[in-house]
């Protein structure tokens, strides 16, 4: 049996994991974390990932644990609700808020129940070298004896580490676009009657516009929180979450509104995602016996980057699978399936992290105005039309094995 190494077990590794049992393949996954990570907000599934969960069966299970979001709402400084947009506002899988939204930890688990929960996870480990042989790639663990595989893929998100290893460093691949997230679970007392909310602030406290967003678990006040902030990248050691924890209180110290009451869970939790976010680009996603999946190949789209690791996974197994296993046919034939799809979803709207989180008072109140007006401005019904055509822009191919469900 062909034997796949793969490094991370996130949406696009135990998606990947799943599709390649399913096709004859076995696969082991190594993930950095002691456990599956649980953490984030709701990630979307559109377009022709809508279709590849069907093909796992798995579309019920989803919709089952859909999170009951009934959009986004902007506020302004004193917390009013200024501008909203629903989910079903736009088109079949949904505007800026995707019709289809799961927490992405209940994701995690579904996939992961999915792909059998009996397969071989390295927990707390990570790979250390990997060397490519006649017959298969040789690989060493920090935590674990040296083992042989007959391919590596890196579905080990941005910061990718097999991509660290065999293709180069992440100033190559990597494009800073300027400003961290960080998620973690909360409480508020805030009736946000089932709306996800926007609450931004002026730069302050040596960085530029922030931004936080409360995400509904219901109505049990329950909530996943997103700190977010523009600024250049300071020099700490970004796996350190106490530091991590630090620079957010102190970014958002001072703050008015649900702020004081955030940080106090901030300081509480120990499920909190760090992240400065980047655009990745790499011109082939493959090296000899080693290929690249989901956000190492491809992260950092706007909401896209769920949907491209289950579309991935799908194409990279289903063509290892019609090459027999060939990595040398099957990898140049995975590229050559998504890149169009991929580049298509990678375009983001101009304005980047200032849309996102403003610099200035103005800057927030005319995004909440533009916000306000852009489901009635004529030509927005295309903008949200192009987030539909990007994400429907791959036809699957029906693999053998891969079509029944
Ligand atoms: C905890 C967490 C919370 C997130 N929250 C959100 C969110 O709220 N909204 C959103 O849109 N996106 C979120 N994302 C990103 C989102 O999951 C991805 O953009 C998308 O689903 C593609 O997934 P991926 O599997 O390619 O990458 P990721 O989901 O980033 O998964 C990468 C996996 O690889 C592991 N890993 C990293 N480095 C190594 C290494 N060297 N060796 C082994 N394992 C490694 C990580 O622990 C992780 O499990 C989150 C990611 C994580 C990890």
């Amino acid at each position: 049996m062909r034997t796949v190494l793969i490094s991370g077990a996130s949406i696009a590794g135990l998606s990947l994991a799943y599709w390649l049992r399913r096709h004859g393949f076995q696969p082991t996954l190594v993930e950095r974390a002691p456990a599956l990570r649980s953490g984030g907000q709701a990630v979307d599934i559109r377009g022709a990932a809508r279709e590849v969960v069907a093909r796992m069966g798995i579309t019920d299970t989803i919709r089952a644990h859909h999170t009951g979001t009934h959009g986004i709402a902007w506020l302004n400084e004193k917390g009013e609700r200024v501008a909203a947009m629903a989910g079903g506002d736009f088109g079949d899988s949904g505007g800026i808020v995707a019709e289809i939204e799961i927490l992405r930890g209940d994701l995690v688990r579904i996939l992961h129940e999915a792909a059998g929960t009996e397969m071989e996870i390295l927990y707390d480990n990570v790979i250390t070298e990997i060397t490519e042989e006649a017959e298969g790639a040789k690989v060493t663990f920090d935590k674990a004896p040296p083992r042989s595989f007959d391919l590596v893929v890196g579905a080990d998100g941005l910061r990718s580490g097999v991509r660290a290893l065999t293709f180069g460093q992440d100033k190559e691949f990597v494009r800073d676009l300027g400003y961290y997230t960080a998620y973690f679970p909360a409480r508020t007392t805030l009736d946000l009657d089932g709306w996800e909310v926007m609450y931004n602030l002026p730069a302050a406290n040596g960085v530029d516009g922030r931004v936080a967003i409360l995400y509904p678990l219901g109505d049990t006040g329950e909530v996943r929180a997103l700190f977010g902030f523009v600024s250049p990248e300071p020099a700490y050691d970004r796996r350190d979450t106490q530091t991590q924890k630090k620079l957010l209180a102190g970014v958002f110290a001072g703050a008015g509104w649900e702020i004081p009451a955030l940080i106090e869970r901030l300081w509480q939790t120990d499920d909190l995602y760090f992240a400065r976010v980047g655009e990745i680009r790499v011109d082939h996603w493959y090296r000899g016996r080693t290929v690249l999946l989901g956000d190492s190949a491809f992260g950092g789209s706007l909401g896209m980057g769920t949907s491209m690791a289950l579309v991935g996974a799908y194409v990279l197994a289903g063509e290892l699978a019609t090459a027999n296993g060939d990595h040398r046919v099957a990898f140049a034939q995975y590229d050559n399936e998504m890149r169009a799809y991929v580049t298509a979803n990678m375009k983001r709207p101009p304005g980047g992290a200032n849309g996102f989180a403003p610099r200035t008072r103005r800057g927030i109140w005319m995004r909440n105005q533009f916000m306000r007006a852009l489901p009635h401005l004529p030509g927005s019904g295309k903008m949200i039309g192009g987030i539909q055509k990007a994400a429907n822009s791959i036809t699957l191919k029906p693999y053998a094995g891969a079509t029944i469900t």
